[in-house]
């Protein structure tokens, strides 16, 4: 298949809501990641999300609007605490899982009664749903698997001639995918943490975070997020946390490291006087929420067999930070 390049001008627009409503995939930018996307009310359209990436049948996807008044269409009953969140934190990079109506098929919610739903904040991503006038489904624009993509180069790395269409919108402003949360009773359930972070959603109403964030669950456990069950966001290199100050990193990383070796830190201070490859994925928790993927990419391209990482901060939209890490390092970390 040959993939339309496309840019973010009006005319291009036009051609991308013009491919989706004839039922085609197209990658969008938005603000997290890039998205996969296809009308999700079309079951044939959506299944060639699910063969573009290699996606497993079961796991869900997250239905993107553009109106708030669209939640009513999709959902039988919207509580008065999803309306409250999405007044606070919508347009942007909050996912709420709701009851599903019939409209959306079952090939769009992975089999389950529920469905994830965001209004994105991005430009483009909206120009384009509203052009099309229907929902999209959209999940990351990676093969499954693989690190999310935030430029345009990663999305083309993974999908050229898979799909019909990618719009160029630059880099991604926030770098991982969308808090996902449910609600139980009059509580907030994190299933995925995301740039919006559960002291902030703690504002609205008691937030609670499902085990799954950050455990590995048995394979008999109930997993809420379906995704976070998966083997996911993953260099091909071996890489292990290391939950530590500065110091007891650079002195683990002097006793443990090989000619295959290479960091993964904060900044260049946290390898001085060590002759070792590294690569910096910022100081700030949003600096490396933006620079994460690009760096698990990046450590792919310089062939890293061994990995150490500096370990990010456990709140805010570090908790974001750090759950994708552990999941791109099986849920290895060393605590000194
Ligand atoms: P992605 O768009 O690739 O980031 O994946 C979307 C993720 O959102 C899924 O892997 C799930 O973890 C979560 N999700 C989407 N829809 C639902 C749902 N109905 N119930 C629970 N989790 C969901
Ligand atoms: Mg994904």
């Amino acid at each position: 298949m040959k993939t339309e390049i496309l840019g973010t001008d009006g005319a291009s627009l036009d051609r991308a809501a013009e491919l989706l409503t004839r039922g085609a995939v197209v990658a969008v930018p938005t603000e997290t990641v890039y998205g996969l996307a296809a009308n999700a009310f079309d079951e044939k359209a959506v299944r060639r999300i699910f063969e573009a990436k290699g996606r497993p049948a079961d796991n869900p996807l997250i239905v993107h609007i553009a109106d708030i008044s669209y939640l009513e269409k999709l959902s039988p009953c919207v509580p008065e605490l999803a309306y409250k969140c999405a007044e606070a934190f919508w347009a942007g990079p909050l996912t709420m899982i709701l009851p599903k109506k019939d409209i959306i098929p079952s090939v769009t919610s992975g089999g389950l009664d529920t469905v994830g739903i965001r209004m994105p904040v991005d430009k483009t991503a909206r120009a384009i749903i509203k052009r099309c006038g229907f929902a999209l489904a959209a999940p990351s624009a990676n093969v499954s698997g693989s690190p999310s993509p935030t430029t345009f180069r990663h999305v083309y790395e993974d999908m050229n001639g898979r799909i019909s269409a990618i719009v160029d919108g630059g880099d991604c402003s926030v770098g991982v995918e969308s808090t996902v949360i449910s609600f139980d009773d009059n509580k907030i359930r994190v299933l995925r943490p995301g740039f919006i972070s559960p002291e902030e959603l703690s504002e609205i109403a008691d937030t609670v975070i499902d085990k799954g964030v950050l455990e590995q669950l048995g394979a008999d456990a109930v997993v809420r997020s379906p995704g976070m069950k998966y083997k996911h966001y993953a260099p091909k290199a071996d890489v292990t946390i290391i939950d530590s100050d500065r110091d007891s990193f650079k002195h683990y990383v002097r006793k443990n490291s090989d000619d295959a070796t290479m960091l993964m830190v904060f900044s260049e201070a946290d390898c001085e006087g060590l002759d070792i490859e590294f690569i910096e994925y910022g100081e700030t928790a949003e600096e490396q929420a933006k620079r994460l993927f690009t760096s698990l990419r990046t450590l792919d391209e310089l062939g890293a067999e061994k990995v150490y990482a500096r370990c990010p901060k456990k709140s805010g939209v570090g908790l974001a930070v750090y759950n994708r890490l552990l999941r791109a390092a099986g849920f290895k970390v060393v605590r000194l």
